[in-house]
């Protein structure tokens, strides 16, 4: 999809301080318009999708550059109350009531996302300023932290319900070995090393309301919000029903000034690595193993971008693709299974003449390979032969 500037669209709804950014049409055929608040900063982007759903996602982007999880925890404080609604279940309770299929959100390393779907226009616009109030002024209180992040319990143990989350992730395998790619991918300064979902340790011994409530007074805010919706609901109607939410915003007054997230350059990968992650399993026989290299910017070279994506499925997608031909599909297999993944970060870099650099990380991930064979000089040079295959 792309956004241009130079079509025509309805008379834009400026009375309720909206400004028309860009319009385009989505895969030639969804009207899509994008509006920027003059007041708060809030910027809506409307998708004309057929049918009776609207589907609202509502998105900030954020960064982290620490394990301690201030996206994810606060993603999770978020649904405990806020300043007008200051009752735990009171949104989702609420969602029911609009024909709303619930409300929900993930965490990513580059923005977190809350997101909405309702039958009908109607029940959309009276949820709407309901989860944005629960957005931008959350209650964020100590009890809510104790509870939802983490705590002791009377037996001891580690409880919380983001810390058991964690838990049930952080030590297996794949979580293992993804971290310390993602970490090996990106060195120096990066938030895309981050485990933004929180490690146990920091979730544990660093991890403090405090830091939470200053996390979200960095990001949270009108000017990183990102209001997406699609469906068959009115610019007009949307801009209506924001307009007392805006106000809320401009009665709180000035706030400080917006230093808009992911303006650094991603540091260059200067040397290859090659790791051995240990992790906790049933059995020793078997292992993983991830092959990452870094790939075109996903912001300035998408066709490069595209040929990548192109080469990975044709490498890996089917039976009798290359890889699984050469190390599934033979006698005495090499592994299960033979995976391409493309991760294309996607925050630009708005200001100066510097484009952005934040390439794309493509890998390969050969599970069930014989553990043996990873200490094998063949198996070793046939992985650097698929590197040079890949590597272009
Ligand atoms: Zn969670």
């Amino acid at each position: 999809m792309t956004l241009e500037s130079n079509e025509t669209v309805d008379a834009v709804p400026e009375q309720y301080g909206f400004k028309l950014i860009c319009s385009s049409k989505a895969n030639n055929l969804i009207p899509v318009h994008k509006y920027k608040s003059v007041n708060s900063g809030i910027t809506v982007v409307l998708g004309e999708v057929e049918g009776p759903v609207v589907n609202g996602y509502f998105a900030l982007a954020t960064e982290a550059h620490d394990d301690d999880g201030l996206p994810h925890t606060l993603e999770h404080l978020i649904f405990l109350g806020s300043e007008d609604y200051p009752y735990k279940g009171v949104l989702d309770l609420l969602a029911n009531r609009c024909m709303a299929s619930g409300t929900n959100a993930w965490t990513d390393t580059d923005h977190t996302c809350y997101t909405m779907t309702t039958a009908g226009s109607e029940g959309f616009l009276s949820l709407m300023p309901i989860y944005l109030d629960h957005i931008l002024y959350p209650l964020l209180t100590d009890a809510g932290f104790t509870t939802e992040v983490h705590h002791i319990t009377s037996e001891g143990k580690d409880g919380g319900v983001v810390y058991c989350e964690m838990q049930g992730r952080e030590n297996t395998g794949e979580s293992r070995v993804n971290l310390e790619l993602q970490r090996d991918m990106y060195p120096g300064l990066c938030g895309y090393k981050s485990e933004t979902g929180g490690i146990m340790g920091n979730l544990r011994d660093s991890t403090t309301n405090e830091k939470i409530r200053a996390y979200h007074k960095t990001y949270y805010r009108p000017e990183n919000l990102c209001l997406i919706i699609t469906g068959q609901v009115g610019a007009e109607e949307v801009f209506k029903t924001l307009k007392p939410f805006e106000e809320k915003i401009m009665s709180k007054g000035g706030r400080d000034e917006f230093v808009r997230p992911w303006q650094s350059p991603v540091p260059s990968l200067t040397s290859s690595v090659d790791k051995e992650v240990p992790y906790s399993c049933d059995e020793e026989d078997n292992g993983m193993v991830y092959i990452g290299w870094r790939g075109p910017s996903a912001v300035t070279e998408l066709y490069k971008l595209t040929a990548c994506a192109v080469l990975l499925k044709y490498l890996t997608d089917t039976p009798v693709s290359p890889l699984p031909k050469e190390f599934v599909d033979i006698p005495d297999p090499y592994c299960s299974q033979v995976r391409g993944i493309l991760r294309a970060p996607k925050i630009p870099r708005y200001d100066g003449p510097t484009r952005p650099k934040n390439y794309t990380v493509n890998f390969l991930t050969v599970l069930n390979m014989p553990t043996k064979l990873h200490q094998n000089r063949t198996r070793r040079s046939r992985v650097r032969a698929v590197k040079q295959t890949i590597d272009i």
